[in-house]
């Protein structure tokens, strides 16, 4: 299990509200943390946290996590004073409905809920059907626009309002564990480079943004930071429960280790170095193969400038982009260990040429 330091930071993160194109509160969250350790701070128009360790003439090094989080934004308001909301990244409108919610305004936080209605009042014909997203609505308890138009403003965004909490075996469930976790990871490992009295390699740790609607902050960020080497933390698929096929995906269980893929997203020279550091340190890895472009900013990164290095590793999460995302302790640890690892043996003339 995170020690307690450690569990409460990812909690701060992972509970500070940041749909894509609201990310201020986690960045925040990060900046606090590692300003002190770093050399250089930069926060970009985009909102892309980049923070820098001087490295000692070895190649200059990114990790990234994304800090935004799928979610709700408010455009329509009715006369009775009912909410109308349109999705922040790839929501499942067969989760929202009967849910509370949290409402970002400029007044700070408003509750509200999602409305559904009683069983009783459905015909028997629509009992099993999906509602529409956009027929869903949300009560703060006003009853007209007026009310409602005091507290909030439209655009505002909105999350589940539930937090992080630990569950059994050292596996914890939360919102937004994609991809917190994933700029936790990269913090915890700038952290331990430092401690460690910094590295060969330049490191710049990114907190990107915009990921859920289109790899955008990955997208500017690799220009700006313009790495010889990328490699970036996210969750992957868990195929480990009754209902999803490990087939088209393969074996990735809850608490096994963190996930390397492979393909043509990935340099096979910085897979290989990461699967030796990981024999070398005992750390337990899952392998996937990836014969696409990855879903990630691992995708955007590779494709800056003249073509960059980059490394996919997957942390395994099951209930992706629910409200009750649930992934093992074990397995941010074991990443945190691999990635320090990997950062600290890397000598100033390494070639990640694959010839
Ligand atoms: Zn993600």
């Amino acid at each position: 299990m995170l020690p307690d330091s450690e569990f409460n930071f990812l909690k701060q993160l992972v509970e500070a509200p940041s749909p894509s194109g609201f990310e201020t509160p986690a960045q925040r969250v990060i900046k606090e943390n590692l300003a002190p350790l770093a050399d250089h701070v930069k926060i970009d128009v985009m909102g892309n946290m980049m923070v820098r360790l001087d490295g000692r003439g070895g190649p200059r090094m990114m990790l990234a996590g994304h800090c935004d989080e799928i979610g709700f934004m408010v455009q329509y308001i009715t006369d009775e004073g009912f909410i109308y909301f349109g999705a922040i990244g790839g929501v499942d409108p067969h989760l929202s409905p009967g849910q509370r919610i949290d409402i970002h305004s400029a007044n700070g936080v408003i509750k509200g809920i999602i409305g559904k209605k009683a069983i009783h009042l459905i015909e028997v014909k629509d009992r099993d059907k999906v509602i529409a997203l956009k027929e869903q609505y949300i009560d703060i308890g006003c009853g007209s626009r007026e009310e409602v138009e005091a507290l909030i403003q439209i655009g505002d965004p909105i999350t589940f309002s539930v937090g992080l909490e630990r569950l059994q075996q050292g596996r914890i469930t939360s919102r937004a564990l994609d991809d917190k976790m994933g700029s936790f990871i990269v913090s915890r490992v700038f952290a331990e480079v430092k401690n460690a009295g910094g590295a060969t390699s330049e490191l710049v740790c990114v907190s990107t943004v915009q990921e859920e609607v289109g790899l955008r902050g990955g997208t500017t960020s690799g220009y700006g930071v313009d790495p010889d080497v990328a490699i970036v933390v996210e969750v992957t698929h868990a195929t480990d429960t009754p209902d999803v096929d490990p087939k088209g995906i393969g074996r990735v269980e809850v608490g096994k280790g963190p996930v390397l893929a492979r393909g043509a997203n990935i340099n096979p020279v910085l897979f290989n170095l990461l699967v030796e550091t990981a024999k070398q340190e005992e750390i337990p890895i899952q392998i996937i193969g990836v014969p696409r472009a990855t879903g990630t900013d691992a995708n955007s990164l590779q494709l800056t400038r003249g073509g960059v290095a980059t490394a996919l590793l997957g942390i395994p999460l099951r209930y992706m982009h629910t409200p009750v995302e649930l992934l093992a302790e074990s397995d941010l640890q074991a990443a945190i260990k691999l990635l320090t690892a990997f950062v600290l043996r890397i000598e100033k003339d390494q070639s990640f040429i694959p010839l």
